[in-house]
């Protein structure tokens, strides 16, 4: 079941999305090579918690931190330890907060020094389908419109669009009705309405989409051992069109 926001309950969202924007920006600021991944965890942590936030993913089914820390191969759901990062990688960076009782939920991949060209192609893309993936999500449109148009921008760069995860409802919790897969056609899925809110968070490889879980039981990553990039929004359908709460 969909579950529509009133615009006060939208408002409570958008509070708990700046906190992750953020924190999302402070990682921007003071990721740098040599750092461990544990020692962002903790950055983001504090940044969240001193805005009275408690950090979402902690403790989640078991998850151990408050970031999901993914480098280079690795997809989604890395955590944070002692891996230090180095100047080429790129590392997503998720961050989920809790205020109120309500989610915000958003992910974005940093590069470290220089990077390859093909990773940073790789990063630019993904981003971008993020935006054409957030343009569609209007009151009218079907669902299938924002996976279709994830997708488009993806594939017609070659990349592999992951189909193991995706995005989805967003609320009083942090996964709700609807899924928001990033591959699809535009008939499909349920039609939008102003108030539902969704977290669009296309997961993209240079190469192939399949992935596998190591065996911490958390990390995804690429079957084929080429990079992943990862960019997510929590985003409001208003009747003025899509409404990006994870901004600062
Ligand atoms: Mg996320
Ligand atoms: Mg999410």
């Amino acid at each position: 079941m969909i579950k529509l926001k009133t615009k006060e309950e939208i408002e409570i969202m958008r509070s708990a999305g700046r906190i992750v924007a953020e924190a999302l920006a402070m990682v921007g600021q003071e990721i740098k090579e040599g750092m461990t991944t544990a020692k962002l965890d903790a950055l983001v942590e504090e940044s969240i918690r001193s805005n009275d936030s408690v950090p979402a993913f902690k403790g989640y089914h078991g998850f151990p931190a408050s970031a999901c820390i993914s480098i280079n191969e690795e997809v989604v759901h890395g955590i944070p330890g002692e891996r230090i990062i180095q100047s080429g990688d790129i590392v997503s960076v998720d961050i989920g907060s809790i205020l109120n009782g309500f989610y915000g939920d958003s992910a974005k991949t940093f590069a470290i020094g220089e990077i390859s060209e093909e990773k940073q192609q790789l990063m630019e893309i993904t981003e971008k389908s993020l935006l054409a993936g957030i343009d569609k999500a209007r009151n009218g449109n079907k669902l299938g419109q924002i996976s279709a148009a994830v997708q488009k921008v993806a594939e017609e760069n070659g990349y592999g669009v992951v189909r193991q995860l995706v995005g989805h409802g967003i609320g009083r919790n942090m996964h709700e009705d609807p899924q928001v897969p990033n591959y699809g056609s535009v008939n499909e899925g349920p039609v939008l309405k102003t108030g539902m809110v969704i977290a669009i968070e296309p997961m993209i490889n240079c190469g192939t989409y399949h992935v596998k879980t190591l065996p911490d039981g958390w990390t995804i990553v690429t079957a084929d051992g080429l990079p992943s990039a990862h960019f997510e929004h929590t985003v409001a359908i208003t009747e003025n069109g899509p409404d990006i709460l994870t901004v600062l």
